[in-house]
């Protein structure tokens, strides 16, 4: 089965029925593990409960419906965290505000910084949300949408990192160099983050190979798990498989690679043999 290959429990939505609550333990549930245009296996939003907790990492295009196939409608999610614009990303957030302004009267909570804050409104979302569908003419805002956590900056890090909580799960924001694919560092890419959950577990979304990220990282927390994004060429704008291969044994036996294109079956020996801990499975809890 892929990705059991690590030191992670996993546990099936047969032992373990879908619910936003757990008892107590930090599980990380990827809705989808698809690339941005999968059609077989949902896209790559991370679902980060524990205890009473949950975080929604991510709210693509296709995650509503996953979210309905799963029983529960998108518009329970109570807080949400966005790591960058391409719509696999932020294509079903219209979905959670429309819905939580006029269906379920109420404002999800938003992990986000002022500065992608003004990027995801004036950019993004606003198109379809600014008009107030109960009241012509009036303009509505972000605030009006949604409720505000804002991450604190850390000084002396590397790179840029921000710091957030969501009840009892921590969160680290750290920029990435995904768009474009030309860009020499994160600092001359457009704004995406990777998130470091608990001080335990790196989700890297969406970046090109950056291999002084993960050292990094990995060096300040001596993670127990990085979930990467793969693609299966070279060049573009994710990691590819054969870059990631580079890394050290002792990194790639806790890597689990998601935001694979759906011909991954072809590669799972690849990645079996070059000694990863496999392909992240979707709706499975990952326990820590
Ligand atoms: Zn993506
Ligand atoms: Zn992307």
């Amino acid at each position: 089965m892929a990705g059991t290959g690590g030191f992670v429990n996993v546990i099936t939505m047969k032992e373990q029925p879908f619910s936003l609550k757990n008892d107590g333990p930090l599980q990380l549930f990827f809705v989808g593990t698809g690339s941005a245009f999968t059609k077989t296996n949902y896209q790559t939003n991370l679902l980060v409960i524990k205890g009473n907790d949950h975080l929604l990492i991510d709210c693509g295009t296709k995650t509503p419906q996953a979210f309905y196939e799963l029983g529960v409608p998108v518009s329970s999610v109570e807080n949400v965290l966005v790591t960058h614009s391409h719509a696999d990303h932020i294509g079903g957030l219209e979905e959670l505000a429309l819905m939580s302004k006029y269906v379920t009267k109420r404002k999800p909570n938003m992990i986000i910084s002022e500065a992608y804050q003004y990027i995801l409104w004036e950019m993004s979302l606003r198109g379809g949300a600014a008009y107030n569908e109960e009241n012509a003419g009036d303009i509505l805002s972000f605030f009006d949408f949604f409720t505000v956590t804002r991450p604190a900056v850390l000084n002396g890090f590397d790179r840029e990192t921000l710091n957030a909580n969501v009840g009892s799960i921590n969160v680290k924001l750290f920029r990435t160099k995904h768009i474009p694919d030309s860009s020499r560092d994160w600092e001359s890419s457009f704004w995406s983050c990777g998130i470091i959950i608990d001080d335990r577990i790196m989700f890297t979304s969406d970046t090109r190979f950056d291999p002084e990220l993960i050292h990094y990282y990995n060096g300040l927390y001596k993670l127990e798990a990085i979930f990467h994004d793969c693609q299966f060429f070279p060049g573009g704008v994710h990691a590819s498989l054969q870059d990631l291969s580079s890394f050290d044994a002792s990194i790639k036996n806790k890597m689990y690679l998601v935001h694979y294109g759906d011909n991954y079956k072809n590669f799972e020996g690849e990645v079996a043999a070059k000694g990863f801990a496999g392909f992240a499975q979707a709706q499975v809890y990952y326990t820590f």
